[in-house]
């Protein structure tokens, strides 16, 4: 004859009940009660939020930071291509640079989540960093607008793939 269990937390209840989860037995006042079962208190508690699940707040921090590196990267490339002569693979390196940046930004400020919703943030950010240059490509469309979008969508994809899960 084994004796009979005791709740894990109340040495002194026997129980014939035991968590679904994690094996210990438990009371009647540390069982709760879960969709797929008992549980014990420390298993029943909710799960906590999952990192890919997109809060308000990161939502709110994430688009703020998308908005403000597309703003500076505006600013930087204005600067860059009136100083700089920037032409064929320059152009490339700095719009992966542009993609880098906006991606890190995205990225710090929401405690390095990944998921489509900083993606689209992210990409955001870049096509407000290259907006006049993306709206002049597509007005006057010739070959060097063709290399200039395809910058952009260098940028876009690499600040997509470093916010990807
Ligand atoms: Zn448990
Ligand atoms: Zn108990």
């Amino acid at each position: 004859m084994t004796s009979p269990a005791t709740c894990h937390w109340h040495p002194d209840r026997e129980t014939g009940l035991r968590c679904g989860a994690c094996g210990k037995p438990i009371c009647t006042e540390c069982m709760r009660h879960h969709p797929v079962g008992i549980r014990c208190k420390a298993c029943g508690e909710p799960a906590p939020l999952p990192t890919h699940a997109v809060s308000p707040s990161y939502f709110l921090r994430g688009a703020a930071a998308a908005v403000g590196a597309g703003i500076a990267g505006y600013a930087a490339l204005y600067v860059l291509l009136r100083l700089v002569p920037l032409a064929g693979v320059f152009y490339f390196f700095l719009m992966l640079g542009l993609g880098y940046a906006v991606s890190a930004v995205v990225g710090a400020a929401v405690n390095r989540r990944r998921g489509p919703a900083y993606q689209w943030m992210a990409a955001a950010g870049v096509l407000i960093a290259v907006f006049p240059t993306a709206l002049g490509a597509l007005a006057n469309f010739s070959v060097g607008a063709l290399i200039d979008l395809a910058g952009v969508a260098v940028a876009v994809g690499v600040a997509w793939t470093r916010l990807a899960r």
